[in-house]
């Protein structure tokens, strides 16, 4: 007799997750995207004050609309999106999950592009979708013609596109986003389209973000998240913008109060400090693209990257130098296509340490090659 009575596809399955290590183990962690950047010891009592002043009221449950994070949110984004148009819950992977609930089940197809996000046939599996995965051309961009047939073979209920992708770092054109939008609207489900940008922040300039196409197509979500540029991650929070129609099916599926009044505080108080939090997201940005050219410059092959994370390789034992560099104390991630890492952007001293670490174990790997 099997126990527990864990369903048969999830049998044997890992958990997902990268690596955590301590900071004894790994000093210079760049494996999950995260900002290095910790708030200001101001905006940290900021937060702090919120949250004692929401302590005091812990016994009843918080407001189940988050009204007041929704309006925030929504001034945030700007684009004219109104707080009718927002949804948000503990980090964009929840939220992500609460739209397969809502638009997916059994019967029922999502669709993505691979090399892709690895939670999204998790979400899939989760609440018994059918997982359908097209291809990427070899720079990683989508497919267009392809994408689109798929859509209309298939005619997915969620599409799902991240933009920058993960782990790829590949933007996708607006172009792409309305051609899938109408392609899927035109199927007999009408699909919606979620065009996840969870790194859309670190995009390089003139890159556009999928807001721009909220008033033109109905069956548009886009998705950000507080863990990325806005140096939140501890925090979980993740929002979306679509229309409103798409928010209050959410509301049918989430679980009542998810949102802890404790979450609502710290998001409101942080919200108070976006420039603050967000400050150095040029920084990062010009960061990254001194390592993407440095990359290069090693002779490695790099995928163009609007994120705050850059693929590159391809290396015969990906493990070998995954392992060299923690055994120098710099811990990457070891993802994506055979043969490919992928390194977050960190501090201008941790890319240094990434730097140095990676070209002795580039060296140790030629003399073994020889
Ligand atoms: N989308 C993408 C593409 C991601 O890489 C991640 C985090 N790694 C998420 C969504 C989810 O992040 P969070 O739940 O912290 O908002």
């Amino acid at each position: 007799m099997d126990f527990p009575p864990l369903r048969e596809e999830l049998r044997g399955v890992e958990p997902y997750g990268a690596p955590q290590l301590s900071l004894e183990q790994a000093p210079v962690q760049l494996n999950v995207n995260e900002n290095p950047y910790g708030p200001s010891a101001a905006c940290a009592a900021d937060i702090a004050a919120a949250v004692a002043e929401a302590a005091t009221t812990l016994n009843r449950y918080p407001d189940r609309e988050f009204t007041a994070l929704r309006e925030a949110l929504a001034s945030y984004l700007g684009h004219g999106v109104t707080a009718d148009q927002v949804w948000a819950a503990n980090g964009s992977n929840e939220v992500m999950l609460q739209l397969l609930q809502a638009f997916g089940g059994p019967r029922r197809v999502a669709l993505s592009f691979a090399p892709t996000y690895s939670m999204y046939p998790e979400y899939a599996r989760d609440t018994v979708t059918e997982w359908v995965v097209g291809h990427r051309e070899t720079d990683f961009a989508l497919d267009l013609d392809h994408a689109h047939d798929l859509v209309k073979e298939r005619q997915p209920s969620v599409v799902l596109l991240p933009s920058p992708n993960n782990p790829t770092g590949t933007a996708l054109p607006l172009e792409a986003v309305t051609a899938l939008c109408e392609a899927a609207a035109g199927t007999g489900q009408s699909g919606v389209v979620v065009v996840d940008e969870a790194y859309g922040e670190f995009r390089r300039a003139g890159t556009p973000s999928a807001l721009e196409l909220l008033p033109r197509h109905r069956n548009l979500v886009v998705t950000r998240t507080m863990s990325k540029a806005f140096a939140l991650a501890g925090a979980r929070v993740g929002y979306l913008a679509a229309a409103p129609e798409i928010c209050d099916a959410i509301r049918v599926v989430r679980l009542p109060y998810h949102l802890s009044a404790v979450t609502q505080a710290t998001a409101l108080a942080a919200l108070r400090h976006a420039p603050e939090l967000l400050g150095k997201v040029d920084e990062l940005r010009a960061e990254r693209d001194r390592t993407v050219d440095w990359l290069r410059g090693q002779g490695l092959t790099v995928a163009d990257t609007d994120a705050n994370f850059a693929l590159f390789g391809t290396f015969a034992d990906r493990h070998a130098v995954w392992q060299g560099l923690l055994d120098r104390g710099v811990l990457v991630r070891e993802t994506g296509p055979d043969g490919w890492l992928r390194v977050s952007i960190g501090t201008a001293q941790e890319m240094q340490a990434f730097q140095d670490a990676l070209t002795q174990v580039m060296a140790l790997h030629r003399e073994d090659g020889r």
